[in-house]
């Protein structure tokens, strides 16, 4: 068993090490480092081993399920942490969203966005929130499907407590790079397309995409906020494939 510090060096070092890799492709793709967010991705990483990872710097903590994100918050509520929700969500869970989360990445329908919005005027506060696209077309996949973005967007404005930031998306599961790469481009298009034409209290600054496997790529690409989990804290016990059926 490792000691504490130990735990908190690997961690140090693997963050270090994604940071590079992030500064590299930046650079390659001729951006500013300082213009992608480095999200620590921490689903199925004990509430302990967290303590460690925010002794190494993580201060920000994304969670695809919100069961899991809130008992983490209880179990870390005397640190400063700002949780993340980065998938999926129903309905009748908004409330939970509403009450601890920072921000919310997997917006995919009005419904959420109807009740979310409720439930944050009821708790007093706003809420930064990503519009999920399925820019892989798989079944498996959450998230809007690329022609009904506009269309879609155009309601948000009536949710005054969601600050719209951007489009969120998970690229194909592939060992081909460039179909990999198509995922990314196709949501920097989106991303433009919105820009210019959505109403103008939305902004369409942010692109969440990339994950251990694919970062560089979605940097490359122009992503502003990656997701990494794997790459910082090891391999997760359970394939891809758990979590996203029929893929990985
Ligand atoms: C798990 C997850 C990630 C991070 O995946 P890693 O392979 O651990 O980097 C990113 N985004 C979402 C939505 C996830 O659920």
């Amino acid at each position: 068993m490792e000691s504490a510090e130990q735990q908190i060096n690997e961690i140090k070092n693997n963050l270090a090490t994604v940071q590079q890799n992030i500064a590299a492709a930046c650079i390659r793709a001729g951006r500013e480092p300082s213009s992608v967010r480095l999200l620590p991705v921490t689903k199925t990483v004990s509430a302990e081993r967290l303590r460690l990872a925010y002794a190494a710097g993580c201060h920000e903590m994304g969670e695809n399920k919100i069961q899991e994100a809130r008992e983490k918050s209880e179990a870390l509520k005397d640190l400063d942490i700002k949780w993340a929700i980065i998938g999926h969500l129903q309905t009748n869970k908004a409330k939970y969203l509403a009450r601890f989360a920072n921000e919310f990445q997997a917006l995919d329908s009005l419904k959420v966005a109807e009740e979310l919005d409720k439930r944050l005027q009821i708790e007093g506060r706003a809420m930064d929130v990503y519009v999920q696209v399925n820019s892989s077309g798989e079944a498996s996949k959450f998230g809007l499907a690329p022609d009904d973005v506009r269309t879609f967007v155009a309601e948000l404005p009536n949710y005054s407590s969601l600050r719209i930031k951007g489009l969120m998306t998970l690229a194909i599961f592939s060992t081909d790079h460039e179909r990999v790469r198509e995922c990314f481009i196709k949501m920097r298009a989106i991303r433009d397309m919105l820009r210019q034409e959505a109403p103008a209290t939305l902004l369409f600054e942010e692109l969440s995409m990339g994950m251990s496997g694919d970062y560089e790529i979605a940097v490359e690409e122009g992503a502003t906020v990656v997701r990494v989990g794997q790459a910082i804290f090891g391999k997760r016990p359970l394939p891809d494939s758990h979590y996203w059926p029929g893929t990985g």
